[in-house]
């Protein structure tokens, strides 16, 4: 799977990329991460990517022009295979476990990073899903790009260590948060008071274990 990153700041990416269990997923080629720059797509002088807003107002809005440029010529190279060309948006559609599952069965994501007061409107009729991945506003679409490569790519086969973190873990069904986890030390103790791992964990016995994790997994 390949994630296609439409920026105007690319260098943001090139830390949290290389690093970790994305960084090996990269390296043994089960997940491709490309970013463009926007400006790219521009063709005046100053690589002029935004500009004021119609009806007046604050900030400055992302240009139409250089925006789906890049769209149609990265989307013609990924046409074929199946596919999503998504605009990170505060307005958008909130992102969660369920769309991540949605997305790890897409052979491309083609994500758009807005930044500014956002981008020209007309933008939205090119492509296919608005997403937010949240109820706040940020400077720009690359954390929630990140965000979206992330959940997504740990759910791709080979991508995690252990199979089973995936498939256990907090959303692995709707609503679900995993049971409280523990490692050593079996006491640990702060400001005079000593903090013990729960003695079922330490019992050896696995069917105690499982009834304990199933009791102290919340259903929101
Ligand atoms: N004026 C816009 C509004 O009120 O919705 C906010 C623009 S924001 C400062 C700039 C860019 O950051 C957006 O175009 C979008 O790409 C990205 N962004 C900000 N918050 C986001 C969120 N919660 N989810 C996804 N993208 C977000």
């Amino acid at each position: 799977m390949t994630f296609h990153i439409i920026t105007i700041f690319p260098g943001i990416f090139d830390s949290y990329f290389s690093e970790s269990i994305l960084k090996r997923a990269q390296k043994n080629n089960l997940i491709g991460i490309k970013t463009y720059d926007l400006r790219d797509w521009t063709n005046d002088r100053h690589r002029t990517v935004d500009d004021t807003p119609y009806g007046g107002g604050a900030g400055m809005i992302m240009k139409t022009e250089p925006l789906c440029r890049a769209i149609k010529d990265i989307g013609r190279s990924v046409r074929g295979g199946k596919f999503k060309i998504v605009l990170l948006s505060a307005k958008g559609k909130t992102w969660n476990q369920r769309l991540a599952r949605k997305y790890a069965k897409l052979r491309d994501v083609i994500l758009v990073c807005g930044r500014y007061e956002g981008v020209d409107e007309r933008v939205t009729k090119f492509i296919d899903e608005e997403i937010s991945i949240g109820d706040y506003v940020l400077t720009g679409g690359e954390i929630p790009a990140m965000a979206i490569v992330d959940s997504v790519a740990r759910l791709l086969p080979g991508v995690l260590g252990n199979k089973e973190s995936a498939e256990r873990e907090s959303h692995s069904e709707p609503g679900l948060l995993e049971y409280p986890q523990y490692t050593r030390p079996e006491v640990f103790e702060a400001e005079g008071k000593k903090y013990r791992v729960p003695k079922v964990l330490l019992s050896g016995n696995h069917k105690k274990i499982e009834e304990w994790r199933g009791k102290h997994s919340k259903k929101t």
